[in-house]
């Protein structure tokens, strides 16, 4: 690689992560240490059309990702989406599972997307997996129970 081009992906690389950082930050405000995560696969497409005709802003944003995921795996060259648990690369959106972390809250604004790989989806616990997979990014992230849906968190 010639020593423009390793100066154009290093700019690249720069400014990828600072959209990450920002938006990151903007997740955080917003969340206010809560977050709502949401992991669905393809036997999941009725009932999730059927809320997002609800209007679920939740689910919009999980389908506009499933879109644009879906996408990046068929063009992808050389940077294919990676799964959050294992270092796998996605090659095909087959038997995938894609998710959503979200600030807990009625009309969340911005959001974390990753996706599992087939191997990673297929395996069991896959709540425990994603939460180990989320401390990537949220080092002290732990599960609540919610007991009283209706007002308390537990
Ligand atoms: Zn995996």
């Amino acid at each position: 690689m010639k020593s423009n081009q390793r100066r154009a992906a290093g700019r690249r690389q720069t400014q990828a992560q600072d959209v990450f950082t920002a938006g990151l930050r903007a997740i955080n405000v917003e969340a206010a240490g809560s977050l709502d995560v949401l992991i669905v696969d393809a036997a999941d497409a009725p009932r999730l059309f059927l809320e997002a005709l609800s209007g679920s802003r939740v689910v919009c944003a999980l389908l506009r990702v499933a879109r644009r995921l879906a996408r990046k795996v068929a063009s992808a060259k050389d940077e294919r989406p990676l799964c959050l648990i294992c270092p796998a690369e996605l090659h095909a959106m087959f038997g995938v599972r894609i998710g959503i972390a979200v600030p807990h809250r009625a009309d969340p604004t911005v959001g974390v997307a990753f996706v599992l790989c087939p191997a990673c989806a297929a395996a069991g616990d896959v709540d425990y997996r994603v939460l180990t997979g989320l401390r990537g990014i949220w080092p002290d992230a732990r599960r609540l129970v919610v007991t009283h849906p209706e007002g308390g968190r537990g």
